[in-house]
């Protein structure tokens, strides 16, 4: 409301969603268009093809008018039968809600647990696979990045662990908050179903999600008994191939996807990547001058989207969250289930820069003063140097 207006921009700090930059706005403030004319069918072929680079895959990439948990259904529904067994791994609460659904729908479960401070363990997973000699298990899924915990999976190690073990299991990965943000590569690493979310790397609204899907996962879904109608992919591949869709299918939401994929080419994918890289690197870099916790207690699984940050026993992170954005218009991710109340999250995901990390990475520093959290000064400090040694402009002028 009016009264309500605050000066300057918010700063929407959280993994998602994220802010969306201008030309995407821009992009989707268009006239309806018929969904079944010529023009549709230009833009429905463009994003269909063009989506497909951002996943490394020559495959066929399903556009679904759902956020991502319409996928993660899509995902089970489409390629398994019910009392069909699939291992997966408790990395967090995405983890937690993908398995949730997956009893939901009538699938055997079992989980690897964490301590919620590691990503998916590969070795563990071999394991498992190895024991399972009669093949039961089905598919192995894994969330990508966990949102949560800041915690990246590596795939690559995954996809050895089902060849070391010779498994036939598919592999599903949820990379919903990893798309346009962490190196992701569908057809090398022999994922089956990659599931993506438009709302976060890809710095679009909510209402979009993606599923690839690989050859491997098309055979799997001719023989899948789960219930599906929506979601099935048999009818969505037939009308994918001349651009269509089986039902009206978001329009105004794919001339944003159109310019968000051309938005990230223009950067370059790897700049993408390596941009996310540097920003996190300066988060973390702040966290540790600050003397407080990074959730993921593994630098290996460290997260180029998002830095978990623990705070200290008696402090109450909701609480010091709300002062964050009373005194300072910024929102910081809250703590999810287990970590409720006991952590807090800064994203640095999607459209963001140095000056948008450093800006949030200040208002956290101030918050910790007002919010009498223990801590060190100098966390920004830290940022700024890092973020400064690293820059292009200073590496060329010297
Ligand atoms: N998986 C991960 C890793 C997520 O970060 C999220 C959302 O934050 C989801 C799944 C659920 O996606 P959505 O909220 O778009 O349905």
């Amino acid at each position: 409301t009016r009264e309500n207006r605050r000066p300057g921009r918010h700063f929407l700090q959280i993994p998602g969603p994220t802010p969306v930059p201008e030309r995407i706005l821009a992009a989707m403030s268009r006239q309806i268009l018929d969904h079944r004319g010529l023009e549709f069918g230009v833009l429905g072929r463009r994003v269909l093809s063009g989506i497909k680079g951002l996943f490394k895959t020559q495959s066929h990439v399903i556009i679904y008018p759902a956020s991502g948990s319409g996928a993660w259904e899509a995902s089970l529904t489409n390629t398994l039968s019910p009392g069909d067994k699939v291992l997966m791994c408790e990395t967090g609460q995405f983890a937690v809600l993908w398995e949730a659904m997956a009893r939901r729908l009538g699938l055997e479960t079992e989980v690897i647990p964490t301590d919620w401070r590691i990503a998916a363990d590969a070795n563990l997973i071999e394991k498992k696979l190895k024991a399972d000699t009669g093949h039961k298990i089905k598919a192995v899924c894994v969330v990508h990045n966990e949102t949560s915990t800041g915690c990246l999976t590596r795939l690559d190690e995954v996809r050895k662990a089902l060849d070391a073990a010779k498994h036939p299991a598919l592999l599903m990965v949820d990379a919903i908050s990893s798309l346009g943000a962490a190196d992701l590569r569908h057809d090398e690493w022999g994922i089956d179903v990659t599931v993506a979310g438009s709302q976060k790397g890809m710095m679009m609204p909510p209402g979009l999600s993606f599923t690839a899907i690989s050859a491997k996962a098309i055979e799997a879904s001719k023989a899948a008994q789960l219930r599906k109608s929506y979601f099935a992919w048999d009818e969505m591949l037939a009308l994918n191939a001349t651009g269509y869709f089986p039902y009206t299918p978001a329009t105004g939401l794919l001339y944003g996807l159109a310019e968000a994929i051309d938005l990230i080419n223009d950067e370059g994918l790897e700049n993408v990547f390596a941009r996310h890289q540097r920003l996190a690197e300066a988060t973390r870099r702040a966290v540790q001058a600050w003397g407080l916790e990074i959730q993921c207690r593994d630098p290996k699984y460290y997260s180029p989207a998002v830095t978990t940050v623990v705070v200290p026993e008696g402090h109450n992170a909701d609480a010091y969250r709300k002062i964050v954005l009373d005194n300072f218009n910024m929102s910081l991710g809250t703590g999810l289930n287990k970590i409720a109340g006991k952590a807090f999250r800064i994203a640095h995901l999607g459209d963001t820069n140095e000056l948008t990390v450093l800006g949030a990475l200040t208002g956290v520093e101030m918050g910790f003063e007002l919010a009498g959290i223990p801590h060190k000064k100098g966390g920004v400090a830290a940022a700024m140097s890092y973020i400064a040694e690293t820059a292009n402009a200073v590496k060329a002028a010297a």
